[in-house]
């Protein structure tokens, strides 16, 4: 099951807009402002009120929208999306929105998750008749909705939703109104936002800030939104669950200015460190951070235990996520191109080296070697959160789990493996309170790939499967 779900797998971000005569320019710059969350592509559809238009390519926001006339997108309304995916399907097809065109109509589609029961929706659409252009899961959304020639409403839309299995943030949008939904557990994140009178849905938060926009509220688990001229609506799918926000936002994926679940992920991170400080003190002579994602612990880190914190290690700035790479040995070349250590710092020093995460393993080894050759004398490297052991099935590209370092080796020999004197994880306790400020049905987090707990399984399945890892 595992290699279906690879092939899909997903950390997108989407932006909409409805009420604001520049609605494709604010699209653009929200989008820009969530690159981080997919680099592949990227798209926006306009609406002018009578008919949907797409732009959308392969490549940064920026190189799509290069030669991009933006007088050609008018309309009041805009969805947008920028998309990373794993494996497969990287070609212009699958990137979003996706639109689709019928006679009674236009609908677009723009998605952030994984569902698990892809596979099976798409061989029974298929079974049906369903000529399938893309290996997106959100096509198979898109004709689950027009099934039998339903319109596209509240009813379609709802009654899809009810039939695939996962973690997803839609927007879904027609050419008299737009829709925003959240799974039933909340993993992925969605807010609502307003623009003088114009309303805003995205990923994160950040965008909004972006684009000047105001936070409103987060769309909650198994609701289903409706934004038209009229205002704002609200319908549920599904029963609403205890909110599962995937723990990796906080952790890594989104950004440090974004406040998700109404949690600030800076404030968070600092937390995780703070908690990581606590838990696995070093004798160190300072504190340094892995640029970008995890200086927000390391500065938490070097403040719970006294230690300086320092600039050890820089980043090439014009070079991209690691994990972007395809293969084990374009990702090694990756780090290397990215990263480098501060001589003049580590130099004879003993080193609290802060990570926010170990995936495969990569990005620590290649650090420790560094700082080792840069002269550093000790380096303990703490990781801001717990060990990854298993895979995602709801959106983050998180490997098989052969390829998981610490789902086949303890954490002596995890040291032993990146060369450092000491490992040490935070654990799951401290994560919790890092991220959930009061154990609510609102709060709580995901933490599956950490913990093997998986909130959401299809309907029968009592345990999640890794026979074809
Ligand atoms: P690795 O080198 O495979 O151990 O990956 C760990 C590094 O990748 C960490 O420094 C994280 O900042 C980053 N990371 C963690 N999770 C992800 C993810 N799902 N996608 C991209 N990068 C990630």
């Amino acid at each position: 099951m595992l290699a279906e779900i690879k092939g899909i797998n997903e950390e997108c971000g989407v932006f909409g807009i409805w009420g604001h005569e520049r609605a494709a320019e604010l699209t653009y710059y929200g989008l820009h402002s969530m690159q981080h969350r997919g680099q592949e592509g990227a798209g926006i559809v306009v609406n002018d009120g009578m008919e949907l238009k797409a732009h959308k390519g392969l490549g940064l926001v920026n190189d799509v929208f290069k030669h991009a006339n933006f007088s050609d997108l008018t309309g009041n309304v805009a969805v947008g999306h920028v998309r990373y995916s794993t494996q497969g399907g990287k070609g212009v097809e699958n990137v979003q929105p996706l639109l689709f065109r019928s006679q009674t109509g236009s609908m677009a589609l723009a998605h952030n998750g994984n569902l698990m029961n892809e596979q099976k929706l798409r061989g029974e659409l298929e079974d049906e008749g369903s000529i399938l252009q893309t290996s997106s899961d959100t096509e198979v959304l898109a004709h689950l909705i027009r099934r039998n020639g339903m319109e596209t409403n509240e009813e379609s839309i709802s009654s899809a939703l009810n039939k695939v299995v996962g973690a997803y943030a839609y927007l879904i949008l027609k050419e008299d109104k737009m829709f925003a939904a959240l799974d039933p557990s909340g993993i992925r994140p969605l807010s609502i936002g307003k623009l003088g009178d114009a309303y805003v849905v995205a990923s994160e938060t950040c965008a909004f800030d972006q684009i000047g926009a105001t936070f409103i509220r987060e769309v909650l688990p198994g609701e289903l939104v409706t934004i038209s001229d009229k205002g704002i609506e609200s319908t549920r799918f599904a029963m609403r669950e205890q909110r599962r926000m995937c723990a990796m936002e906080y952790v890594y994926l989104s950004r440090p200015d974004s406040d998700l679940n109404e949690v600030n992920v800076h404030a968070s991170r600092k937390r995780m460190g703070m908690e990581l400080a606590k838990e696995s003190p070093a004798e160190a002579d300072m504190v340094i951070g892995v640029p970008d994602s995890s200086i927000s612990a390391a500065i938490g880190f070097a403040e719970e235990s006294g230690l300086p914190y320092e600039m050890g290690i820089i980043k090439n700035r014009y070079v991209g996520r690691t994990f972007i790479q395809p293969s084990q040995e374009l990702r090694e070349q990756g780090v290397k191109l990215k990263l480098a250590p501060v001589r003049g710092i580590v130099e004879g020093k003993r080193i609290v080296m802060i990570d926010d995460s170990i995936v495969r393993g990569t990005t620590s080894r290649r650090i420790v070697q560094m700082l080792k050759e840069a002269g550093a004398k000790e380096v303990h490297v703490r990781i801001a959160s717990p060990s990854i052991q298993n895979p995602c099935y709801y959106g983050i590209d998180m490997s098989t789990r052969k390829e998981l370092i610490a789902a086949n080796n303890s954490v002596d020999e995890i040291c032993e493996i990146i060369g450092a004197e000491s490992v040490s994880y935070l654990s799951i306790d401290g994560l919790e309170k890092a991220i959930i400020k009061d154990k609510t049905l609102h709060q709580g987090i995901c933490a599956a790939c950490m913990t093997g707990n998986y909130p959401v399984k299809e309907s029968g399945q009592t345990e999640i499967s890794y026979t074809r890892c």
